[in-house]
């Protein structure tokens, strides 16, 4: 008889002990009985004959046909299960694709594959040594490939996939969820033709199984995803792309709160293979790395199709004061209103960018002042269609009337601008221009987003609308003018980050307009001179990573100190203040003396959600391991009472 230690599938950190008759390898996935019920699990490592074994059941089946995770992916998978203090169990139910194998889609390919056209370019000399460096280094090295957007980052991603599928290897390629456009996939499949397998979230369950499988068993080269992709356990891995590091999505926010290019560097380092990660604009994590000789740096200096790099103006809506007969609305600078005409004239495209949609109109009444609040969440509905009002945290939905439903007297008026009134101001002036909106509401999913694509690739839209979804990736030959309506949202944002998410955001949306020839940034704000802002109207990455990295240390703030937040919640109020009470006390007694500071536990800003109250606690430390047992020991000596949820975030990248 053997013994093995499994880990279930299950929300547990334990391991259990199984036994089977026949030899079974660590890695293999099988199905135990666990308390009443079946379920799948992972084979760990072989033990010795326990001294009683007569409680001890077997292993009911073994899953042939799916891979052995190797020894390195379970070292790996073990990794994060302690490091984001997260159920080794709940971690493996990544690994897997949710359907069995072998079903047929119910409709049709959702992914189009072009014919390969194998036209490679001749790499310029910088391309050539990055290239070449990250090829030629044995073993694992991390690289990081800085270049503006049109810089040639891509190829070079393109030519050492290229050379790594010349060796019989395999390439993983993350970009985020929203760059995975059919333009991005076009590209891959021009050089690779089908050899490429696709992993994004809007695919069904059956196309996610069959695309899983097509890479597992080898038939595709290539696995293009947004992060989970990375749980897929690719045979013969030679290289980890990951496009776009700094992205935010890269992050996820529920359940495992995992970092999926941390998470890739890691698994690089137990695979022993190369993984380059790339940017305009690297996440300071990743410069610091660099900067201290940690990553590989390698610099694309140059735009490789034009040398037009977008002019940037930034206007001070401060001065912006209109006469009272102007017919622009508030929100429109004289400059841009002029700038979007001579577009329009040139046949050109605009993008208007509003920094999230979170910022739209809210309604107040005008007589008591009454402004409409979502009563599950402590934040105001947001109106949409003039008389709908939604709740952006919980979809509660209402109807708007004339009149306050409070006061019922008083007349109700939309405050503040959101995508939609923009769209109905631009109609306005510009009568005869075709407007898409694209934000969450418009474009809500896939197909919807591929049909906007189209439609602007086609010149049948003049000027788009839009939050973040068209800040990021697209690349539209047309257009040429891009204007960022309200740059200050965000600036105030009570966070560690805001300044590199500023520069960030400014940058990418800036870098959308004139790729392809002369174009033109129209920044509208009323702080001209926040930093951020400065070095992005300077066009200096550089500059500002220096300047935000001294910010950070001084204040021991990643990537100096290590964060963990929790959060506290509950949909008991009593209980949940009855815990914090303990948990205070608990904190100044753990915290005192040692090298960490802990802020906190304190209400949340946004106080209740969904109907939950919400405390939070921020950790810093010098160590991810000092934070971890920090919360393992409150975990342990002041375990919630059932109702009350206590939630890490290890790396948080929201820490309000
Ligand atoms: P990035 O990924 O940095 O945004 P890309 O790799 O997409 O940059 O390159 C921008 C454009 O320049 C693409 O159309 C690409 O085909 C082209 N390009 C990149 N490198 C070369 C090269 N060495 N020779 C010719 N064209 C190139
Ligand atoms: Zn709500």
């Amino acid at each position: 008889m053997h013994f093995y230690d499994v880990a279930v599938e299950a929300p547990l950190f334990k391991t259990f002990t199984y036994s089977s008759e026949l030899p079974v390898s660590p890695g293999q996935r099988v199905s135990v009985s666990f308390g009443k019920r079946s379920a799948d699990g992972i084979v760990l490592k072989e033990l010795s004959a326990p001294e009683d074994t007569t409680k001890i059941k077997s292993i009911s089946s073994v899953h042939e046909d799916y891979p052995l995770q190797s020894t390195a992916r379970l070292k790996w998978l073990r990794w994060i299960s302690e490091y984001y203090v997260h159920p080794m169990g709940l971690v493996l139910q990544l690994c897997y694709p949710s359907l069995k194998k072998g079903g047929r889609p119910t409709k049709k390919a959702a992914i189009k594959m072009s014919e390969k056209l194998s036209q490679s370019v001749q790499l310029t000399e910088e391309q050539q040594k990055a290239s070449d460096s990250i090829l030629n280094l044995p073993e694992f090295h991390a690289h990081l490939l800085y270049g503006i957007t049109g810089s040639g980052k891509t190829e070079v991603y393109l030519d050492v996939l290229e050379k790594k599928i010349e060796e019989g290897k395999k390439g993983l390629v993350l970009v985020p969820e929203i760059s995975l456009t059919p333009q991005l996939i076009r590209r891959f499949s021009e050089r690779f033709g089908d050899q490429i397998a696709v992993l994004h979230s809007q695919l069904t369950d059956r196309e996610k199984t069959n695309q899983w499988w097509s890479i597992v068993e080898g038939d595709k080269k290539i696995l293009i995803g947004a992060r989970s992709a990375l749980f897929c356990p690719i045979p013969n891995l030679g290289v980890i792309v990951v496009d776009e590091e700094h992205e935010a999505s890269f992050k996820q926010e529920e359940k495992l709160k995992y970092h999926a290019r941390d998470c890739a560097i890691m698994l690089a380092k137990e695979l022993g293979i190369p993984i380059c990660l790339g940017s305009a604009t690297p996440s300071l994590e990743s410069w610091k790395n660099a900067s201290e000789g940690k990553y590989h740096l390698h610099r694309l200096t140059k735009r490789v199709t034009t040398e037009n790099v977008a002019n940037i103006h930034v206007i001070d809506m401060r001065e912006n004061k209109k006469d009272e007969d102007s017919e622009l609305p508030s929100w429109m600078s004289d400059y841009l209103y002029q700038k979007i005409n001579e577009t329009l004239m040139e046949k050109k495209q605009v993008a208007l960018f509003l920094n999230r949609r979170g910022l739209s109109q809210i309604v107040m009444c005008r007589g008591c002042g009454h402004t409409y609040m979502c009563p599950n969440c402590d934040i105001s509905l947001s109106l949409h269609a003039k008389t709908h009002l939604t709740c952006h945290y919980c979809a509660f939905h209402e109807d708007l009337g004339d009149y306050c439903k409070i006061c019922k007297v008083g007349e109700t008026k939309p405050v503040g601008i959101g995508t939609e009134k923009v769209e109905t101001d631009i109609q306005t002036l510009f009568p005869n221009t075709r407007t898409l909106r694209m934000d969450r509401d418009e474009v809500n999913d896939r197909i919807t987003l591929e049909d906007s694509i189209r439609k602007i690739e086609n010149s049948e839209i003049d000027i788009i609308i839009g939050t973040q979804m068209i800040a990021k990736g697209l690349d539209f030959k047309n257009l040429t003018l891009v204007g960022i309506l309200l740059a200050d949202i965000g600036f105030n944002i009570p966070d560690f980050r805001t300044g590199e998410r500023s520069f960030q955001l400014l940058t990418q949306v800036s870098g959308r307009a004139g790729r392809h020839s002369q174009g033109d940034v129209v920044i509208q704000t009323y702080n001209p001179t926040f930093s951020s802002l400065v070095f992005a109207q300077n066009k200096n990455y550089e500059a500002f990573a220096e300047y935000e990295l001294t910010h950070r240390k001084e204040l021991f703030y990643p990537p100096y100190g290590k964060l963990m937040s929790v959060r506290i919640q509950s949909l008991n109020y009593t209980k949940l203040k009855d815990y914090i009470a303990l948990l205070e006390k608990a904190v100044s007694q753990y915290a005192l003396g040692s090298s960490f500071q802990v802020l906190g536990p304190a209400p949340s800003p946004i106080f209740k959600i969904k109907n939950k109250y919400r405390y939070g606690m921020l950790v810093k430390a010098a160590s991810s391991k000092q934070i971890r047992e920090f919360y393992l020991r409150i975990q342990e000596k002041l375990p919630p009472p059932h109702g009350v949820q206590v939630l890490p975030d290890i790396d948080p990248l929201n820490t309000f």
